[in-house]
């Protein structure tokens, strides 16, 4: 049996988990059964019947939520064509992930698009956005999230536990990176997975971050950290998936470019999985 599994808890964690479970489902059903019933119930009695004002009051709430759905459509839409800072870009890409990508995935799914082409949509409009939104931050405030697969797997260097271990023989993307840490100031670390990355995120503090990942790491992380803006460079995967990944150095370095204010002191640090991990 695998370590970590719901059997190997104690039994009253397992039950606790089965009845929030069952407690949850049981509320989402119910409260579906009541607007399936009240579809049929309110054209039934009629609107007339319920009160005479009735019908103007459900008018008016129903067109106000289609005013707010087009006033969202067109400020996204504008947002995407013009990539210009538009008043509530924030909210606009709020609305993006929180909103339109799980609609996007749920009618993909309908349509059978493959979730790569959707979450490659969306990491593009989110870049956007950010690009829309952001200003010009301290060194400092910026972190370059990588992950670490982008270390060659030949390499013996521990960097997980310090980056700083790795002598920059430029056999993999981080001795490039560790060149863009120096010359920008910026802070730099590397996560073994989700739960460290948010830790890193944490102990930084950072007001913008730059990761660099695969498709599907990179739309869970923009989710994960709203509303802090998160620009997302996608790694190269010559061969296949989490093994011996690449990164356009270029491409991260016109972004900082892009995001950092030269004026301000150039002291980042550098941080990885072993330093995050500690309390
Ligand atoms: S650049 Fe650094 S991490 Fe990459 S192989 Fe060389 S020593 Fe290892």
């Amino acid at each position: 049996m695998q370590i970590g599994t719901p059997l190997d808890q104690p039994r009253s964690v397992h039950r606790a988990r089965k009845r929030l479970f069952i407690g949850l489902i049981s509320i989402a059903c119910l409260v579906i059964c009541l607007f399936l019933a009240l579809l049929w119930l309110v054209p039934y009695i009629g609107l007339d019947n319920i009160h005479p004002s009735a019908k103007w009051v459900l008018g008016a709430v129903v067109v106000g939520l289609i005013g707010l759905v087009c006033v969202a459509y067109w400020g996204l839409f504008l947002n995407i064509v013009t990539k210009k800072p538009l008043p509530g870009a924030r909210r606009f890409r709020g609305l993006t992930i929180k909103l339109f990508l799980p609609l996007m995935v749920l009618l993909g799914r309908v349509f059978g698009i493959e979730k790569e082409l959707i979450r490659l949509s969306f990491i593009s409009v989110n870049n956007d956005l950010v690009l829309a939104e952001a200003g010009r931050y301290a060194p400092k405030e910026i972190l370059l999230l990588m992950p670490h697969c982008l270390q060659n797997s030949k390499c013996d260097r521990r960097l997980t536990y310090d980056i700083n271990n790795c002598v920059r023989c430029g056999k993999c993307s981080m001795a490039g990176l560790l060149d863009l840490h120096d010359k920008y100031g910026v802070n730099l670390a590397i996560a073994t997975g989700g739960t460290i990355a948010r830790r890193i995120v944490v102990q930084l503090r950072p007001k913008l971050i730059i990761a660099v990942a695969c498709h599907r790491d990179l739309s869970s992380g923009i989710q994960d950290t709203y509303p802090l803006p998160v620009y997302g460079v996608l790694n190269e995967r010559p061969h296949g998936p989490c093994l011996d990944t690449t990164v356009s150095l270029p491409i991260v370095e016109k972004m900082l470019s892009r995001f950092i204010d030269p004026n301000k002191a150039k002291d980042g640090r550098t941080i990885s999985t072993g330093e995050a991990a500690r309390p």
